[in-house]
């Protein structure tokens, strides 16, 4: 294999691994920014389950109160009924009375009631902040798991950088070249292996008198339509027809 081709497609791997890296590094910000809404949507959930509890408790109370007034109206009438003179003073009071007492009746069935909705909301809210403590550990997990991921990606790029810089000091100057014109205008892809005559990345049909010299790898041949440098996989099933073995 001509030592340039050779090398650029060593070049263009690094570039590669370097180029995903660096997606998957610019992807962390927006992965942990899902997961921390997703926790914030828990919190939020918990803080409306205890309002709601809250504003339950304060209605009851309200009752409550309502209750202690009309047992004290009560007991008020149960001792005039004690000094009356007339009976219909006496039927007045009993009256009066009857009214009392189906309004203790009611405010009774209402406290009840409140304090079965009460419950129901407490185990409510239980639930939501027992759903909550599992997401916090779950996203401090994740968040830890971010963290070793950036620090791996940026080894990765730190270390294929690296490797780029000595690779590119031993390549010929006008390979070199080629190699960071058509990267600088095709997203970073300057080579890319050609199969069954095709150019991989634009896919466009290679003439046959160019895709037989690209079988060779003995020279920088570029694709007609999108100009990235082409080579040949020796190993790639798809060229079984080509020479076993060409490399070097
Ligand atoms: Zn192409």
């Amino acid at each position: 294999m001509l030592p340039d081709l050779e090398q650029l497609i060593q070049l263009q791997r690094l570039t590669n691994t370097a180029m995903e890296a660096q997606r998957d590094l610019e992807a962390i910000p927006g992965r942990l920014d899902a997961v921390n809404s997703q926790l914030t949507a828990h919190v939020e959930a918990v803080t409306a389950a205890n309002d709601r509890l809250a504003r339950k408790k304060t209605e009851r109370q309200g009752v409550e109160k309502s209750l202690a007034e009309v047992q004290a109206r009560l007991s008020r009438f149960k001792d005039q009924l004690m000094s009356v003179k007339t009976n219909k003073e006496y039927a007045a009071i009993q009256h009066e009375m009857a009214t009392a007492e189906a309004d203790v009746r009611k405010l009774e069935d209402a406290i009840l009631e409140h304090m079965l909705e009460f419950d129901e909301l407490k185990t409510v809210g239980e639930a939501a902040e027992e759903t909550l403590e599992i997401n916090r550990v779950e996203t401090e997990q994740i968040r830890t798991a971010f963290e070793s991921e950036r620090t791996e990606l940026e080894r990765v790029i730190d270390s294929a950088s690296g490797e780029r810089g000595k690779l590119s000091e031993t390549i010929g100057e006008p390979a070199r070249q080629l190699f960071d014109r058509i990267a600088e205008r095709s997203g970073g892809v300057a080579v890319v292996p050609a199969q069954n005559g095709h150019c991989t990345l634009c896919n466009v049909r290679l003439r046959p008198q160019v895709f037989n010299q690209i079988l060779l790898n003995t020279a920088l041949i570029q694709c007609d339509s999108c100009k990235r440098i082409l080579y040949h996989e020796p190993n790639s099933l798809e060229n079984s027809k080509a020479p076993i073995d060409s490399a070097r």
